[in-house]
Protein backbone atom coordinates (compact mmCIF):
# COMPACT_ATOMS: atom_id res chain seq x y z
CA UNK A 1 0.00 0.00 0.00
CA UNK A 2 2.95 2.16 0.37
CA UNK A 3 4.98 3.12 -3.07
CA UNK A 4 7.02 6.27 -1.22
CA UNK A 5 9.64 6.97 -3.59
CA UNK A 6 11.76 9.50 -2.17
CA UNK A 7 9.96 10.05 1.04
CA UNK A 8 11.66 10.74 4.24
CA UNK A 9 12.63 7.38 5.57
CA UNK A 10 11.55 8.24 9.31
CA UNK A 11 13.58 6.68 11.93
CA UNK A 12 10.96 6.01 14.46
CA UNK A 13 8.09 5.50 11.95
CA UNK A 14 4.80 5.32 14.05
CA UNK A 15 2.06 4.19 11.84
CA UNK A 16 -0.82 6.76 10.40
CA UNK A 17 -4.21 5.52 11.67
CA UNK A 18 -5.65 3.01 8.98
CA UNK A 19 -8.23 5.37 8.38
CA UNK A 20 -8.07 8.78 8.23
CA UNK A 21 -11.22 10.27 7.89
CA UNK A 22 -11.90 13.72 6.11
CA UNK A 23 -14.03 16.84 7.36
CA UNK A 24 -14.13 19.38 5.05
CA UNK A 25 -15.16 22.84 6.14
CA UNK A 26 -15.12 25.52 3.35
CA UNK A 27 -18.35 26.09 3.28
CA UNK A 28 -18.45 27.35 7.10
CA UNK A 29 -14.64 27.87 8.50
CA UNK A 30 -13.87 28.94 4.48
CA UNK A 31 -17.04 30.89 4.10
CA UNK A 32 -16.09 33.14 6.96
CA UNK A 33 -13.35 34.82 5.05
CA UNK A 34 -13.53 37.96 4.85
CA UNK A 35 -15.81 39.28 1.79
CA UNK A 36 -16.74 35.88 1.51
CA UNK A 37 -20.42 35.17 1.20
CA UNK A 38 -22.06 31.99 -0.49
CA UNK A 39 -25.84 31.76 -2.03
CA UNK A 40 -27.23 28.40 -0.90
CA UNK A 41 -27.26 27.36 -4.90
CA UNK A 42 -23.77 28.04 -5.19
CA UNK A 43 -22.99 26.27 -1.56
CA UNK A 44 -24.80 23.48 -3.13
CA UNK A 45 -22.44 23.42 -5.86
CA UNK A 46 -19.66 23.05 -4.35
CA UNK A 47 -21.13 20.47 -1.92
CA UNK A 48 -21.85 18.12 -4.73
CA UNK A 49 -18.02 18.08 -6.01
CA UNK A 50 -17.02 17.52 -2.56
CA UNK A 51 -19.21 14.95 -2.17
CA UNK A 52 -17.63 13.94 -5.20
CA UNK A 53 -14.62 14.00 -4.28
CA UNK A 54 -14.75 12.05 -1.65
CA UNK A 55 -14.52 13.54 2.02
CA UNK A 56 -15.92 12.01 4.69
CA UNK A 57 -18.06 15.22 6.43
CA UNK A 58 -19.25 18.67 4.66
CA UNK A 59 -19.93 20.57 7.15
CA UNK A 60 -22.33 23.11 4.89
CA UNK A 61 -22.79 25.90 7.10
CA UNK A 62 -24.36 27.12 10.66
CA UNK A 63 -27.83 26.61 10.87
CA UNK A 64 -28.41 29.15 13.64
CA UNK A 65 -26.67 32.50 12.04
CA UNK A 66 -29.36 33.30 9.37
CA UNK A 67 -32.48 31.99 6.88
CA UNK A 68 -30.07 31.72 3.96
CA UNK A 69 -27.86 29.56 6.30
CA UNK A 70 -30.60 27.68 7.37
CA UNK A 71 -31.86 27.17 4.15
CA UNK A 72 -28.29 25.91 2.53
CA UNK A 73 -27.75 23.68 5.14
CA UNK A 74 -31.16 22.27 4.06
CA UNK A 75 -30.76 22.20 0.45
CA UNK A 76 -27.74 20.29 1.50
CA UNK A 77 -28.76 17.58 3.27
CA UNK A 78 -31.66 16.76 1.03
CA UNK A 79 -29.57 16.91 -1.50
CA UNK A 80 -28.91 12.86 -1.47
CA UNK A 81 -25.35 13.04 -0.95
CA UNK A 82 -23.28 9.77 0.24
CA UNK A 83 -20.89 12.17 2.95
CA UNK A 84 -22.70 13.42 6.15
CA UNK A 85 -23.44 16.64 6.05
CA UNK A 86 -22.42 18.98 9.02
CA UNK A 87 -23.59 22.40 10.90
CA UNK A 88 -21.96 24.39 13.38
CA UNK A 89 -23.75 25.58 16.49
CA UNK A 90 -22.36 27.43 19.71
CA UNK A 91 -23.25 25.70 23.31
CA UNK A 92 -26.83 26.83 23.28
CA UNK A 93 -30.67 25.43 22.47
CA UNK A 94 -31.46 27.64 20.24
CA UNK A 95 -28.56 26.68 18.18
CA UNK A 96 -28.85 23.20 18.40
CA UNK A 97 -32.62 22.94 17.67
CA UNK A 98 -31.53 24.86 14.55
CA UNK A 99 -29.10 22.21 13.44
CA UNK A 100 -32.06 19.39 14.54
CA UNK A 101 -34.42 21.23 12.24
CA UNK A 102 -32.15 21.77 9.37
CA UNK A 103 -31.77 18.30 8.81
CA UNK A 104 -28.27 17.82 9.18
CA UNK A 105 -26.54 14.39 9.84
CA UNK A 106 -24.44 15.94 12.41
CA UNK A 107 -23.86 18.52 14.91
CA UNK A 108 -20.20 20.64 15.02
CA UNK A 109 -20.94 21.94 18.60
CA UNK A 110 -18.49 24.91 19.26
CA UNK A 111 -17.38 24.83 22.94
CA UNK A 112 -14.45 27.83 24.23
CA UNK A 113 -11.82 26.13 26.38
CA UNK A 114 -8.94 28.50 27.22
CA UNK A 115 -9.52 31.30 29.59
CA UNK A 116 -9.56 33.77 27.90
CA UNK A 117 -12.14 33.00 25.78
CA UNK A 118 -14.10 31.46 29.06
CA UNK A 119 -14.21 34.57 30.98
CA UNK A 120 -13.71 37.23 28.58
CA UNK A 121 -15.96 35.82 25.59
CA UNK A 122 -18.53 34.00 27.78
CA UNK A 123 -18.21 35.93 30.98
CA UNK A 124 -18.32 32.30 32.75
CA UNK A 125 -16.22 30.11 34.87
CA UNK A 126 -14.67 26.37 33.50
CA UNK A 127 -17.40 24.77 35.90
CA UNK A 128 -20.09 26.35 34.22
CA UNK A 129 -18.34 25.53 31.09
CA UNK A 130 -18.00 21.86 31.95
CA UNK A 131 -22.19 21.87 32.94
CA UNK A 132 -22.50 24.02 29.37
CA UNK A 133 -20.71 20.93 27.60
CA UNK A 134 -22.40 18.02 29.47
CA UNK A 135 -26.39 19.74 29.01
CA UNK A 136 -25.43 20.41 25.70
CA UNK A 137 -23.93 17.30 24.19
CA UNK A 138 -27.20 15.59 25.86
CA UNK A 139 -28.92 17.78 24.66
CA UNK A 140 -27.84 17.43 20.92
CA UNK A 141 -27.70 13.74 21.00
CA UNK A 142 -31.36 13.56 22.13
CA UNK A 143 -32.38 15.79 19.34
CA UNK A 144 -31.63 12.68 17.29
CA UNK A 145 -27.81 14.24 16.01
CA UNK A 146 -23.87 12.79 15.35
CA UNK A 147 -22.17 15.07 18.00
CA UNK A 148 -18.34 16.56 17.23
CA UNK A 149 -17.69 18.02 19.89
CA UNK A 150 -15.08 21.31 18.99
CA UNK A 151 -12.66 22.44 21.73
CA UNK A 152 -12.03 26.53 20.87
CA UNK A 153 -8.57 27.73 21.45
CA UNK A 154 -7.75 24.39 22.51
CA UNK A 155 -3.64 25.44 22.15
CA UNK A 156 -3.90 28.46 24.16
CA UNK A 157 -6.31 26.20 27.08
CA UNK A 158 -5.03 24.83 30.43
CA UNK A 159 -4.23 21.00 28.86
CA UNK A 160 -5.65 19.32 31.60
CA UNK A 161 -9.00 21.24 31.62
CA UNK A 162 -9.15 20.69 27.71
CA UNK A 163 -9.21 16.75 28.65
CA UNK A 164 -11.85 17.66 31.39
CA UNK A 165 -14.25 19.47 28.81
CA UNK A 166 -13.28 16.58 26.16
CA UNK A 167 -13.92 13.50 28.75
CA UNK A 168 -16.93 15.07 30.16
CA UNK A 169 -18.27 15.31 26.24
CA UNK A 170 -18.20 11.88 25.97
CA UNK A 171 -19.53 10.81 28.85
CA UNK A 172 -22.27 13.05 27.83
CA UNK A 173 -22.20 10.49 24.40
CA UNK A 174 -20.28 13.24 22.10
CA UNK A 175 -19.20 10.93 18.95
CA UNK A 176 -16.15 12.79 18.25
CA UNK A 177 -13.79 15.70 19.64
CA UNK A 178 -11.86 18.21 17.96
CA UNK A 179 -8.78 20.23 19.22
CA UNK A 180 -8.60 23.64 17.41
CA UNK A 181 -6.06 25.59 17.10
CA UNK A 182 -8.14 28.73 16.24
CA UNK A 183 -5.39 31.25 15.95
CA UNK A 184 -2.86 29.53 14.88
CA UNK A 185 -0.37 29.28 17.24
CA UNK A 186 1.05 25.20 17.27
CA UNK A 187 4.24 24.30 16.21
CA UNK A 188 4.48 20.28 14.50
CA UNK A 189 6.10 19.27 17.93
CA UNK A 190 3.68 20.92 20.53
CA UNK A 191 0.98 19.35 17.96
CA UNK A 192 2.37 16.05 17.97
CA UNK A 193 2.43 16.09 21.73
CA UNK A 194 -0.88 17.62 22.07
CA UNK A 195 -2.31 15.01 20.08
CA UNK A 196 -0.55 11.93 21.68
CA UNK A 197 -1.60 12.51 24.62
CA UNK A 198 -5.38 13.35 23.95
CA UNK A 199 -5.11 9.77 21.86
CA UNK A 200 -3.68 7.91 24.92
CA UNK A 201 -5.94 9.56 27.23
CA UNK A 202 -9.54 9.78 25.74
CA UNK A 203 -12.04 6.77 24.83
CA UNK A 204 -13.27 8.02 21.66
CA UNK A 205 -13.32 6.64 18.47
CA UNK A 206 -12.79 10.06 16.41
CA UNK A 207 -9.92 12.49 17.77
CA UNK A 208 -9.27 15.60 14.82
CA UNK A 209 -7.53 17.96 14.22
CA UNK A 210 -8.03 21.80 13.16
CA UNK A 211 -5.66 23.85 12.38
CA UNK A 212 -5.64 27.74 11.06
CA UNK A 213 -2.48 29.26 9.19
CA UNK A 214 -1.36 32.37 10.75
CA UNK A 215 2.28 30.82 10.54
CA UNK A 216 1.63 29.51 8.02
CA UNK A 217 2.34 25.75 9.18
CA UNK A 218 -1.69 24.37 9.63
CA UNK A 219 -0.65 22.03 6.84
CA UNK A 220 2.49 20.65 8.99
CA UNK A 221 1.11 20.87 12.02
CA UNK A 222 -2.12 18.85 10.80
CA UNK A 223 0.19 16.26 9.79
CA UNK A 224 1.99 15.82 12.97
CA UNK A 225 -1.64 15.33 14.35
CA UNK A 226 -2.25 12.50 12.02
CA UNK A 227 1.11 11.00 13.02
CA UNK A 228 0.39 11.31 16.92
CA UNK A 229 -2.66 9.36 16.35
CA UNK A 230 -5.59 11.91 15.31
CA UNK A 231 -7.85 10.13 12.67
CA UNK A 232 -9.43 13.17 11.39
CA UNK A 233 -8.64 16.58 10.32
CA UNK A 234 -10.66 19.59 9.31
CA UNK A 235 -9.85 21.38 6.01
CA UNK A 236 -10.96 23.63 3.44
CA UNK A 237 -10.53 24.14 -0.35
CA UNK A 238 -7.51 26.32 -1.33
CA UNK A 239 -7.09 27.33 2.24
CA UNK A 240 -10.14 29.64 2.98
CA UNK A 241 -10.46 30.79 5.93
CA UNK A 242 -10.33 33.72 8.71
CA UNK A 243 -7.75 35.46 8.76
CA UNK A 244 -4.65 33.67 7.26
CA UNK A 245 -7.27 30.68 6.59
CA UNK A 246 -7.50 26.91 7.16
CA UNK A 247 -5.59 24.50 6.43
CA UNK A 248 -5.31 23.57 3.11
CA UNK A 249 -7.33 19.93 1.89
CA UNK A 250 -5.76 19.91 -1.15
CA UNK A 251 -2.06 20.71 -0.12
CA UNK A 252 -2.81 17.35 2.95
CA UNK A 253 -3.78 14.75 1.19
CA UNK A 254 -1.22 15.29 -2.00
CA UNK A 255 1.62 15.23 1.23
CA UNK A 256 -0.33 11.92 2.86
CA UNK A 257 -0.45 10.48 -0.52
CA UNK A 258 2.85 11.67 -2.34
CA UNK A 259 5.28 11.77 0.64
CA UNK A 260 4.00 9.38 2.83
CA UNK A 261 2.44 6.87 0.36
CA UNK A 262 -1.31 6.78 2.34
CA UNK A 263 -4.13 5.35 -0.18
CA UNK A 264 -6.66 7.92 0.87
CA UNK A 265 -10.70 7.68 -0.58
CA UNK A 266 -10.38 10.68 -2.56
CA UNK A 267 -10.80 11.63 -6.22
CA UNK A 268 -6.98 13.34 -6.44
CA UNK A 269 -7.51 14.10 -10.16
CA UNK A 270 -10.43 16.94 -9.22
CA UNK A 271 -8.64 18.66 -7.35
CA UNK A 272 -7.50 21.01 -9.67
CA UNK A 273 -10.93 21.85 -10.96
CA UNK A 274 -12.68 21.99 -7.65
CA UNK A 275 -10.09 24.12 -6.30
CA UNK A 276 -10.97 27.13 -9.75
CA UNK A 277 -15.15 26.09 -8.74
CA UNK A 278 -14.21 27.49 -5.36
CA UNK A 279 -12.19 30.39 -6.46
CA UNK A 280 -14.56 31.46 -8.95
CA UNK A 281 -17.66 31.37 -6.80
CA UNK A 282 -16.16 32.91 -3.22
CA UNK A 283 -14.35 35.40 -6.08
CA UNK A 284 -10.66 34.75 -4.01
CA UNK A 285 -8.33 34.32 -6.10
CA UNK A 286 -5.60 31.44 -5.78
CA UNK A 287 -2.46 33.27 -5.50
CA UNK A 288 0.14 32.19 -8.45
CA UNK A 289 2.77 30.33 -6.35
CA UNK A 290 0.19 27.93 -3.82
CA UNK A 291 1.11 24.50 -3.55
CA UNK A 292 -0.55 21.98 -5.43
CA UNK A 293 -3.21 24.28 -7.50
CA UNK A 294 -1.46 27.61 -7.84
CA UNK A 295 -0.93 28.86 -11.87
CA UNK A 296 2.57 28.55 -11.52
CA UNK A 297 2.77 25.41 -9.50
CA UNK A 298 3.38 23.46 -13.06
CA UNK A 299 4.81 25.84 -15.26
CA UNK A 300 8.21 26.13 -16.15
CA UNK A 301 10.29 28.91 -17.67
CA UNK A 302 13.51 28.99 -16.77
CA UNK A 303 16.09 27.58 -19.57
CA UNK A 304 17.71 25.09 -17.03
CA UNK A 305 14.42 23.95 -15.94
CA UNK A 306 12.63 23.57 -18.99
CA UNK A 307 15.58 21.31 -20.75
CA UNK A 308 15.59 18.92 -17.93
CA UNK A 309 11.90 19.07 -18.02
CA UNK A 310 11.91 17.86 -21.70
CA UNK A 311 14.38 15.52 -20.34
CA UNK A 312 12.55 13.95 -17.76
CA UNK A 313 9.60 15.55 -16.01
CA UNK A 314 10.94 14.46 -12.42
CA UNK A 315 14.06 16.51 -13.11
CA UNK A 316 12.04 19.73 -11.76
CA UNK A 317 8.55 18.32 -10.34
CA UNK A 318 7.91 16.74 -6.84
CA UNK A 319 3.78 15.98 -8.36
CA UNK A 320 2.72 15.18 -11.73
CA UNK A 321 0.22 17.33 -12.55
CA UNK A 322 -1.87 15.01 -14.08
CA UNK A 323 -2.00 13.41 -10.36
CA UNK A 324 -4.08 16.38 -9.30
CA UNK A 325 -5.89 17.36 -12.86
CA UNK A 326 -3.39 20.12 -13.62
CA UNK A 327 -2.01 21.02 -16.63
CA UNK A 328 2.23 21.52 -17.25
CA UNK A 329 2.96 24.39 -18.95
CA UNK A 330 5.85 26.05 -20.55
CA UNK A 331 5.86 29.81 -20.36
CA UNK A 332 7.93 32.19 -22.95
CA UNK A 333 10.37 34.92 -21.88
CA UNK A 334 13.94 36.05 -20.89
CA UNK A 335 14.57 33.10 -18.94
CA UNK A 336 13.74 30.40 -21.85
CA UNK A 337 15.83 28.07 -23.08
CA UNK A 338 15.96 26.95 -26.97
CA UNK A 339 14.45 23.60 -25.90
CA UNK A 340 11.19 25.05 -24.28
CA UNK A 341 10.72 27.05 -26.85
CA UNK A 342 10.84 24.61 -29.66
CA UNK A 343 9.06 22.16 -28.01
CA UNK A 344 6.17 25.04 -27.73
CA UNK A 345 6.31 25.81 -31.26
CA UNK A 346 6.33 22.57 -32.11
CA UNK A 347 2.98 22.56 -30.45
CA UNK A 348 1.83 24.97 -32.41
CA UNK A 349 2.75 22.76 -35.21
CA UNK A 350 5.63 25.06 -36.36
CA UNK A 351 8.69 23.75 -37.13
CA UNK A 352 11.45 26.37 -37.86
CA UNK A 353 14.87 25.66 -39.99
CA UNK A 354 17.76 26.52 -37.09
CA UNK A 355 18.27 29.88 -38.72
CA UNK A 356 14.87 30.71 -38.31
CA UNK A 357 14.72 29.35 -34.77
CA UNK A 358 17.68 31.45 -34.07
CA UNK A 359 16.36 34.54 -34.91
CA UNK A 360 12.98 33.82 -33.13
CA UNK A 361 14.69 32.69 -29.87
CA UNK A 362 16.32 36.00 -29.81
CA UNK A 363 13.20 38.16 -30.40
CA UNK A 364 12.17 35.94 -27.55
CA UNK A 365 14.87 37.06 -25.25
CA UNK A 366 14.91 40.59 -26.61
CA UNK A 367 10.75 41.04 -25.55
CA UNK A 368 11.91 39.13 -22.36
CA UNK A 369 14.57 41.87 -21.77
CA UNK A 370 12.27 45.12 -22.15
CA UNK A 371 9.73 43.72 -19.48
CA UNK A 372 7.53 42.21 -21.49
CA UNK A 373 5.67 39.64 -20.80
CA UNK A 374 5.33 36.85 -23.97
CA UNK A 375 2.52 35.25 -24.16
CA UNK A 376 1.68 31.95 -26.21
CA UNK A 377 -0.14 34.79 -28.77
CA UNK A 378 3.07 36.94 -29.10
CA UNK A 379 5.26 33.76 -29.39
CA UNK A 380 3.03 32.69 -32.48
CA UNK A 381 2.99 36.12 -34.13
CA UNK A 382 6.88 36.59 -33.70
CA UNK A 383 7.01 32.90 -35.39
CA UNK A 384 4.65 34.19 -38.30
CA UNK A 385 6.97 36.98 -39.24
CA UNK A 386 10.34 35.30 -39.23
CA UNK A 387 9.18 32.27 -40.75
CA UNK A 388 7.53 34.66 -43.39
CA UNK A 389 3.75 32.86 -42.92
CA UNK A 390 1.26 35.07 -43.70
CA UNK A 391 -0.96 36.31 -40.60
CA UNK A 392 -2.98 33.55 -39.96
CA UNK A 393 -6.15 34.72 -37.99
CA UNK A 394 -8.58 32.05 -38.11
CA UNK A 395 -11.12 34.14 -36.07
CA UNK A 396 -11.58 37.73 -36.81
CA UNK A 397 -13.74 39.71 -35.00
CA UNK A 398 -16.51 41.59 -37.31
CA UNK A 399 -18.83 43.19 -34.85
CA UNK A 400 -19.72 43.28 -31.40
CA UNK A 401 -22.95 44.84 -29.57
CA UNK A 402 -23.11 44.71 -26.05
CA UNK A 403 -25.87 45.80 -23.33
CA UNK A 404 -25.64 46.52 -19.60
CA UNK A 405 -26.85 48.41 -17.13
CA UNK A 406 -28.49 48.04 -13.76
CA UNK A 407 -32.13 47.67 -15.26
CA UNK A 408 -31.36 44.55 -18.34
CA UNK A 409 -29.14 41.43 -18.29
CA UNK A 410 -26.04 41.94 -19.63
CA UNK A 411 -26.61 40.86 -23.04
CA UNK A 412 -24.08 40.73 -25.75
CA UNK A 413 -24.54 40.01 -29.79
CA UNK A 414 -21.52 38.79 -32.07
CA UNK A 415 -20.37 38.29 -35.53
CA UNK A 416 -17.43 36.71 -36.80
CA UNK A 417 -15.32 34.87 -39.23
CA UNK A 418 -14.36 31.92 -38.93
CA UNK A 419 -12.09 30.39 -41.36
CA UNK A 420 -13.58 32.86 -43.74
CA UNK A 421 -17.23 31.32 -42.67
CA UNK A 422 -19.22 34.75 -41.16
CA UNK A 423 -21.41 32.96 -37.66
CA UNK A 424 -23.27 34.49 -35.33
CA UNK A 425 -23.93 34.01 -31.33
CA UNK A 426 -25.46 36.00 -28.29
CA UNK A 427 -25.43 35.40 -24.45
CA UNK A 428 -26.22 36.61 -21.60
CA UNK A 429 -23.22 37.15 -19.30
CA UNK A 430 -23.17 38.87 -15.47
CA UNK A 431 -21.82 41.73 -16.87
CA UNK A 432 -20.75 42.99 -20.34
CA UNK A 433 -17.32 41.39 -20.33
CA UNK A 434 -18.60 37.86 -19.09
CA UNK A 435 -21.65 38.56 -22.24
CA UNK A 436 -19.32 39.33 -24.38
CA UNK A 437 -16.76 35.92 -24.13
CA UNK A 438 -20.41 33.88 -23.57
CA UNK A 439 -21.28 35.16 -26.87
CA UNK A 440 -18.00 34.54 -28.60
CA UNK A 441 -17.87 31.43 -27.31
CA UNK A 442 -21.35 30.27 -28.46
CA UNK A 443 -20.24 31.62 -32.18
CA UNK A 444 -17.83 29.16 -32.51
CA UNK A 445 -18.61 26.48 -30.27
CA UNK A 446 -19.79 23.84 -32.79
CA UNK A 447 -16.48 24.00 -34.41
CA UNK A 448 -14.21 24.93 -31.86
CA UNK A 449 -15.07 23.64 -28.48
CA UNK A 450 -12.67 26.60 -26.61
CA UNK A 451 -13.01 27.49 -22.74
CA UNK A 452 -11.43 30.56 -21.26
CA UNK A 453 -9.45 29.12 -17.99
CA UNK A 454 -8.17 32.37 -16.42
CA UNK A 455 -8.82 35.75 -16.50
CA UNK A 456 -6.87 38.83 -14.83
CA UNK A 457 -7.41 42.39 -15.52
CA UNK A 458 -4.96 45.58 -14.78
CA UNK A 459 -5.57 49.45 -15.13
CA UNK A 460 -2.09 50.22 -16.51
CA UNK A 461 -2.45 53.69 -15.74
CA UNK A 462 -4.90 55.38 -12.77
CA UNK A 463 -8.31 57.04 -13.97
CA UNK A 464 -11.21 55.87 -15.91
CA UNK A 465 -9.33 56.44 -19.39
CA UNK A 466 -6.71 54.25 -18.52
CA UNK A 467 -5.66 51.65 -20.31
CA UNK A 468 -6.45 48.07 -19.49
CA UNK A 469 -4.58 44.74 -19.77
CA UNK A 470 -6.29 41.76 -19.98
CA UNK A 471 -4.65 38.45 -19.68
CA UNK A 472 -6.26 35.02 -20.78
CA UNK A 473 -5.73 31.16 -20.65
CA UNK A 474 -7.42 29.50 -23.25
CA UNK A 475 -8.03 25.55 -23.47
CA UNK A 476 -9.04 23.41 -26.39
CA UNK A 477 -8.72 19.73 -25.20
CA UNK A 478 -5.23 19.57 -23.24
CA UNK A 479 -4.04 22.27 -25.40
CA UNK A 480 -4.06 25.83 -23.57
CA UNK A 481 -2.68 29.43 -24.88
CA UNK A 482 -2.41 32.91 -22.85
CA UNK A 483 -2.65 35.78 -24.76
CA UNK A 484 -2.99 39.56 -24.11
CA UNK A 485 -5.15 42.50 -24.91
CA UNK A 486 -4.52 46.19 -24.08
CA UNK A 487 -7.07 48.67 -24.86
CA UNK A 488 -8.96 51.85 -22.90
CA UNK A 489 -12.30 49.72 -23.54
CA UNK A 490 -12.00 46.63 -21.28
CA UNK A 491 -14.96 44.77 -23.41
CA UNK A 492 -12.30 45.38 -26.55
CA UNK A 493 -9.42 44.57 -24.58
CA UNK A 494 -11.06 41.39 -23.10
CA UNK A 495 -11.72 40.83 -27.22
CA UNK A 496 -8.95 40.92 -28.45
CA UNK A 497 -7.20 38.47 -25.60
CA UNK A 498 -9.69 36.11 -25.96
CA UNK A 499 -9.57 36.02 -30.01
CA UNK A 500 -6.38 35.79 -30.22
CA UNK A 501 -5.49 32.88 -27.82
CA UNK A 502 -8.18 31.20 -29.59
CA UNK A 503 -6.35 31.50 -33.09
CA UNK A 504 -3.32 30.59 -31.27
CA UNK A 505 -5.45 27.29 -30.25
CA UNK A 506 -6.48 26.94 -33.71
CA UNK A 507 -3.90 28.61 -36.24
CA UNK A 508 -1.73 25.80 -37.37
CA UNK A 509 -3.66 22.75 -35.61
CA UNK A 510 -0.77 21.86 -33.22
CA UNK A 511 -1.60 18.30 -31.43
CA UNK A 512 -1.08 18.61 -28.01
CA UNK A 513 0.32 20.68 -25.05
CA UNK A 514 4.39 20.46 -24.93
CA UNK A 515 4.21 16.81 -23.39
CA UNK A 516 7.62 16.04 -22.08
CA UNK A 517 8.10 12.63 -22.14
MN1 LIG B 1 -11.70 27.58 12.61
Amino acid sequence: MRDVKWGIALSNPDPFPSKIRIFDTTLRDGEQTPGVSLTPENKLRIAKRLDNLGVDVIEAGFAAVSEGEMEAVKLIADAGLQAEICSAARGTRGDIDAVAKSGADSIHLIIPVSDLHIEAKLKKTREQVLQITRDMVKHAKDSGLTVELSAEDATRADREYLKKVFSTGVEAGADRVVACDTVGVLTPERSYDLFRDLRQSLDVPVVSVHCHNDFGMAVANTVAALRAGANQFHATINGLGERAGNASLEEIVVTLHNLYGLKLDIKLQQLYSISQLVSRLTGIYVQPNKAIVGENAFTHESGIHTQGMLAHTSTYEAINPELVGGTRRLASGKHSGSAGVRATLSAMGLTPTEEQFAELFQRVKAAGDKGKIVTDADLLAIAESVLGLSKKKPIQLLEITVVSGNTVTATASVRLKLNGKEVNGAAIGVGPVDAAINAVKKAIQEVEPINLEQYNVKAITGGTDAMVEVMVRMRKGNRTATAMGVREDIVMASMDAVISGMNVLIAYNGNGAPKPS
